[in-house]
């Protein structure tokens, strides 16, 4: 375990997270559609790439550039310069791509900032109840290990995404993927929907750091926190640098 964190740029979201996300394990974030998943990944991989590192972007849902403007600023071109995308079409390509991109990450040539799954689950999600179910259920585990391998000999922070099922006997948004996702992700986040453009991140799992939450809200050039009038944010420890 090391001490490094790769901020998010997203004040409040960095606080939380007592800098940012840890450098060496995968960081899952679940919640219901339109809760700022992939806006999130985005500003992420838009702040790594930026900076000149590589980010390995594995889409299963079709990012937009016009999304990736909207934060890139004028800044679109050197960022995709650094983006390496895949956009896999099932889950035996996404398994693919995610094993490229770790071997790619390993191996070191080029330095690696970032790797993001956005999201994990949508093509397993398609094959549950279905006769490929077990397949389904064993290639993501595979994949999830292969994932964690890497952030940890490479040192890269990974992201992945992941979607939700309502338990209708407790009420709640559980995460899909079963309990191995859930223990291959060292740092687990809950991304919640309140009014308007406000969302709230909520540290479910940390390996370090006490649960909490925290604020932020979707902008027309990306997420910004804090949100005037918040105060889930815990204080960071003494002696945490935010940058
Ligand atoms: P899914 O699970 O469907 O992939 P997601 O969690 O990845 O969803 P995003 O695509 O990151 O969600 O976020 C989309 C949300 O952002 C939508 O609710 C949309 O209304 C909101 N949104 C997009 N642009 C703006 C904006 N400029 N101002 C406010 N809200 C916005
Ligand atoms: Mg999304």
């Amino acid at each position: 375990m090391t001490d490094e964190r790769l901020a998010t740029g997203i004040a409040s979201v960095d606080r939380l997270l007592a800098g940012g996300l840890e450098t060496d394990c995968v960081t899952e974030i679940y919640g219901e559609g339109g809760s700022g998943k992939t806006l999130f990944c985005l500003e992420v991989a838009a702040r790594v790439a930026r900076a000149g590192r590589w980010v390995f972007y594995v889409d299963t849902e079709g990012v937009s550039v016009d999304r990736l403007r909207a934060i890139a600023g004028s800044d679109l071109d050197r960022i995709l310069k650094r983006l390496l995308l895949s956009t896999p079409k099932n889950l035996e390509e996404q398994g693919r791509a995610v094993a490229t991109a770790g071997a790619l990450a390993r191996e070191g040539q080029r330095p690696v900032g970032l790797l993001v799954v956005d999201s994990a689950t949508f093509y397993y999600r398609l094959s549950l109840s279905g006769s490929d179910e077990d397949d389904a259920r064993q290639a993501l585990s595979l994949e999830l290990a292969d994932l964690v391998v890497t952030a940890r000999e490479a040192n890269v922070p990974v992201i992945i995404t992941n979607q939700v099922w309502r338990s209708l006997r407790e009420g709640t948004l559980e995460p899909l993927g079963g309990s191995f996702l859930n223990h291959a992700a060292k740092t687990i986040l809950r991304f919640d929907r309140l009014s308007g453009a406000r969302r709230r991140a909520v540290l479910v799992k940390h390996r370090s750091l006490p649960e909490g939450s925290a604020e932020f809200r979707i902008t027309d050039t990306g997420l910004e926190g804090p949100v005037p009038g918040d105060r889930s944010v815990p204080s960071p420890p003494a002696g945490v640098q935010l940058t």
